[in-house]
């Protein structure tokens, strides 16, 4: 254990309200606690629901971290001071029915970086640094997205030759993307609304074809009828193999229903709408699963070797690097999907920039 621990970090903190209230001040650090290790965090990725809290005024900051230990409870085996790693966000129960048939995402206290799903709210690791327990593994930049991605492709049976959708041209849909083409997928197809997510889709191979959809049309179209459209240009009248959802909103729920193929599946990763109006009827005649997915479980080892095989060309994903104390430009960069310059933005990183994770 490291003798000497600094016991004050600078942490960026959302305030409650509706004002995007994020202020950057310090914050008491003990030393670990026997079971925890404390790590210096190089970089936390930003995503879409760190946003929303940011945006709608709730608690919470989130948790893509990685770093260096800094020093070691005295009951952790197996890690050393100096030690790069990752953290998966989560902390659960390993008692409740879920965690002992190790479907432990789905754990029923679990304790997730960030979440205001708990009260006390449990800190994310937008800190220079934090205490946390030692399941901590080697560190890459997107493995936690992309174990994301590899929990619901694992739950839809993602196999090679597949035809894939995706909804939704963000981080989540392009690691989608970039998941089925080391995959073996046969086709991949990217739907969003904006042209400039779908230009670099295509421009970074993330999908092999793309599809502009606007949503704010004039003229009402039923969202079968969308889904037609998309099948026709893309000359897939049976539908895709395979459609993840990764927007949340209720007309690409819809229109992803319509798009599977017979017998085909519905995989639904956006997070927005809670209750939505589904075309079950199809899916119900026509056998399309519709099925959930909630963070990750045990993927890591996964993402990490597919990281570093070289099959995902995933580095270009991040877009913007910003400094702890600019926390707040980061999020009102992301806010905005464009910078300064007029750059689009993607994936938002934040911490010491300089050190590449
Ligand atoms: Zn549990």
């Amino acid at each position: 254990m490291s003798p000497f621990v600094n016991n004050s970090v600078q942490a960026a903190v959302l305030y409650p309200g509706t004002n995007r209230d994020l202020r950057v001040e310090d914050r008491d650090l003990w030393q670990p606690a026997p079971d925890q290790v404390q790590i210096a965090i190089a970089v936390t990725g930003l995503c879409g629901s760190d946003l929303h809290y940011y945006t709608h005024g709730r608690n919470g900051d989130f948790a893509v971290p990685a770093g260096v230990i800094t020093a070691v409870g005295r009951n952790v085996g197996g890690l050393k001071v100096g030690q790069r790693v990752a953290i998966e966000a989560g902390i659960f129960c390993r008692q409740c029915s879920f965690c002992v048939k190790g479907r432990y995402n789905l754990c029923k206290t679990m304790k997730f970086c960030s979440s205001a799903s708990v009260f006390p709210h449990f800190d994310g690791t937008l800190r220079e640094r934090m205490n946390h327990p030692a399941y901590v593994v080697p560190s890459a930049s997107l493995a936690e997205p992309l174990s994301v991605l590899i929990h619901a492709s694992r739950r839809a049976n993602l196999q090679e030759g597949h035809s894939v959708l995706v909804f939704g041209a963000g981080t989540i849909g392009l690691l989608a993307c970039a998941l089925a083409r080391a995959r073996g997928a046969s086709r991949i197809v990217a739907v969003d609304l904006n042209p400039a997510r779908l230009e670099f889709a295509k421009r970074n191979g993330f999908a092999t074809e793309t599809y502009t959809q606007y949503l704010s049309e004039q003229h009402i179209q039923t969202m079968k009828a969308r889904a037609t459209g998309i099948l026709h240009h893309f000359n897939q009248r049976d539908g895709f193999d395979l459609v993840y959802e990764c927007t949340g909103a209720e007309q690409c729920i819809q229109m992803s229903v319509f798009a599977a193929s017979t017998g085909g599946k519905v995989m639904l990763i956006g997070m927005g709408s809670r209750n939505v109006l589904l075309p079950l009827s199809s899916a119900a005649c026509r056998e399309v699963d519709i099925l959930g997915s909630f963070r990750y479980c045990d993927t890591y080892p996964d993402a990490l070797e597919l990281l570093g095989s070289g099959k995902l060309n995933v580095d270009c994903l991040v877009t913007h690097r910003f400094a702890l104390k600019d926390t707040k430009k980061a999020f009102e960069t992301m806010a905005r999907g464009t910078d300064d310059q007029g750059n689009m933005v993607m994936k938002v990183m934040v911490g010491p920039g300089s050190v590449k994770v």
